[in-house]
């Protein structure tokens, strides 16, 4: 590490990250951006993006790549390391990789998203990889005219559950109500695929196997308490996200959910520290407002920067 301080670093090269970079790099402040994985956060768990205006439909590794050249231009090339923690000592806040300082800022964008919540039934953690899966874009090919279940009832359950029909011979999502969350048009999508139904009022009591693969799940009608038995190749589970910031150990003010909560400038409770991106506390989670959570982000840190 050099002695040097950045005016600002940003935690996560997705949506959030890669545009607080354009914005950093235009703004002619010192920052430097940090990416533990792949660039793209959660649209590399996502096909196809069709609600990010100006393109009516994108595939979203190509979304993925002009964000990441966008952010190129302006200096945005990630530092490959996984923060583990960030502290502030005499206001300036000290990210750490691997038990050693990887930086020292003036103030920090952190937009690391999220990651799968975990379903928690018996059978998950021992075909976790071997038909058990949190991500169809990822996973899918493996069950080329396989059958498949998914979990859940949100947007992404419906939206992955209409990729892998495409794929699979037969889709069935498992939702534990009588109405999905998802919005209307990939409900629509959904109803009208031949080869996928909903199983409704159910949810997920057991994934069994033969010790190598899955063979088959145990569903449970939550009205009649009656237990079922489906034959199935994979479990595809979308029952909601939850925050990448266990790495944050600052006391900042957080929703019941674990979701941090900023002023309309992006800042959180801790001066200096922004948050864009899905780890905000907010109503919608979308590419769209998580770039202008990144542009109003960069705007809140150059304000801060100067009064600090
Ligand atoms: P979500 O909206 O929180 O939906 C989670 C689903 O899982 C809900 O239907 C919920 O049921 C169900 N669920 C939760 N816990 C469960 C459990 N223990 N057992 C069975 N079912 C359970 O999560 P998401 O679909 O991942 O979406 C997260 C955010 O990303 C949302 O804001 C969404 O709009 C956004 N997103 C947008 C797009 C898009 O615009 N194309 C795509 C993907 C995600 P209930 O409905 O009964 O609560």
């Amino acid at each position: 590490m050099t002695n040097k301080i950045y005016d600002v670093a940003v935690i996560g090269a997705g949506p959030a990250g890669l545009t607080a970079s354009v914005y950093l790099g235009r703004a002619g402040l010192e920052y430097i951006l940090f990416e533990a994985g792949m660039p793209g956060g959660q649209l590399n768990n996502t096909e196809i993006i069709e609600n990010y205006t100006g393109f009516s439909s994108i595939d979203a590794a190509e979304l993925t790549e002009k964000m990441t050249d966008h952010a190129k231009l302006w200096g945005g090339n990630p530092v490959y390391k996984a923060i583990s923690s960030v502290k502030k000592i005499d206001g300036i806040f000290n990210l750490e990789s691997g038990g050693k300082i990887a930086c020292q800022a003036r103030s920090v964008i952190v937009a690391t998203g999220l990651e799968p919540r975990l379903l928690g039934v018996k059978g998950e953690d021992e075909y976790r990889g071997r038909g058990v899966s949190y991500c169809a874009t990822c996973d899918g090919a493996f069950f080329r005219k396989k059958t498949v279940v998914v979990i859940g009832g949100g947007d992404s359950a419906v939206e992955e559950g209409l990729l892998l029909a495409g794929l699979a011979s037969k889709v069935s999502i498992v939702h534990r109500r009588d109405q999905l969350r998802a919005v209307d048009v990939l409900q629509k999508r959904a109803f009208e695929k031949e080869n996928m139904d909903v199983i409704w009022d159910s949810v997920l009591e057991e994934i069994c196997g033969d010790g190598k693969f899955v063979t088959h799940v145990k569903i449970k009608n939550v009205k009649t308490g009656e237990i079922s038995e489906s034959k199935t190749d994979g479990v595809f589970i979308y029952v909601g996200q939850l925050p990448v910031a266990d790495f944050i150990t600052l006391d900042i003010d957080k929703d019941k959910a674990g979701f941090f909560i900023t002023n309309g400038h992006m800042e959180t409770s801790v001066p200096g520290l922004f948050v864009a991106g899905d780890l905000r506390s907010k109503p919608v989670r979308q590419v769209a407002n998580a770039v202008g959570d990144a542009a109003t982000a960069v705007g809140g840190a150059f304000s801060y920067l100067l009064k600090s």
